[in-house]
């Protein structure tokens, strides 16, 4: 199996494509219904059993993302007045992402500073045309000074390869730069202390979508306090940039049944990409 089929294969199967069949005989669907799901894959040491010449297994191509995936939906969804180029905005003093990050770098404006080792301004493509935005930093984030490069960092980044783009092509950032002490959530005055920040940030890479991933980013961005079943299933409007709201990464990792929807609404992202 050449390798850009085989790394296409391990995100599907990390992000429980439904609809995406393995070849046979590695395995069956991957879908919790059908049988096959619990074969063993083939272990180097033991390969599975050939198939007999006379009973060539087709193999079936692998379906593009853009295959099943649902349609951008049409339900109204929460307004953010404002415009990206920050025309209603006050004059900001920071005009280029650098300026943010240094501003961010010796920022004290909430009780955050103080256990942080570093801010984690985020990164990523200042021409980025899809924007990312998390919670706030976790451990390996503040001890780095990036964002998302830990577990939940890992399966971002296959969501993002899955829909055929790179880390590179897009912009990540959190609602706060600095940890929260044991991974709490931020509170409501330290997401408004450091919200600025990211306000900027969107204003100066000015993607054409934007992704709030869990309840915290999208509620932080819409202004509102709503569950994220309300908050999914619909294309809100950030300062005029339209907003999808999914679950977080880390989430996914502590209940695999939300990658399936997770994996709707990225495509749904993805497709207002080239909308
Ligand atoms: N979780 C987040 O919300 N942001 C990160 O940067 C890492 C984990
Ligand atoms: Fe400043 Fe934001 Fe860090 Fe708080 S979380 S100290 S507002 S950069």
């Amino acid at each position: 199996m050449s390798e850009g089929r085989r790394r296409y294969l391990e995100l599907q199967r990390e992000l429980g494509g439904s609809e995406i069949i393995l070849s046979a005989p590695t395995a069956g669907r991957l879908d919790g219904s059908t049988a096959g799901q619990d074969a063993p894959a083939p272990s180097p040491q033991q390969p599975a059993p050939t198939q007999p010449s006379s009973r060539p297994v087709p193999s079936r191509p692998i379906k593009h993302w853009s295959s099943d995936a649902p349609p951008i939906p049409t339900a109204q969804g929460i307004i953010v007045p404002g415009s990206d180029q920050g025309l209603l905005a006050a004059p900001s003093p920071w005009s280029t992402l650098e300026d943010v990050a240094a501003e961010i770098a010796t920022c004290r404006k909430c009780f955050l500073c103080q256990g942080r080792k570093k801010t984690v301004p985020g990164e990523g493509n200042r021409r980025a045309r899809l924007m990312f935005v998390g919670e706030g930093p976790g451990q390996t984030e503040d001890e780095t000074g990036r964002p998302f490069v830990g577990r939940a960092g890992e399966l971002l980044t296959q969501i993002i390869e899955a829909v055929e783009l790179q880390r590179d092509d897009v912009f990540i950032a959190n609602v706060v730069k600095c940890r929260p002490p044991q991974n709490r959530k931020p509170l409501p005055e330290e997401i408004a202390a450091c919200s600025t920040y990211l306000e900027r940030q969107i204003e100066l890479v000015r993607p054409r979508v934007l992704v709030a991933l869990g309840a915290t980013a999208a509620e932080a961005m819409l202004r509102v306090k709503k569950s994220l079943t309300e908050l999914r299933g619909r294309v809100h409007s950030y300062r005029g940039i339209p907003l999808v709201v999914t679950y977080h990464p880390a989430a996914l990792l502590r209940n695999p049944n939300w990658k399936k929807p997770t994996w709707d609404d990225i495509r749904i992202a993805r497709q207002l990409l080239d909308r």
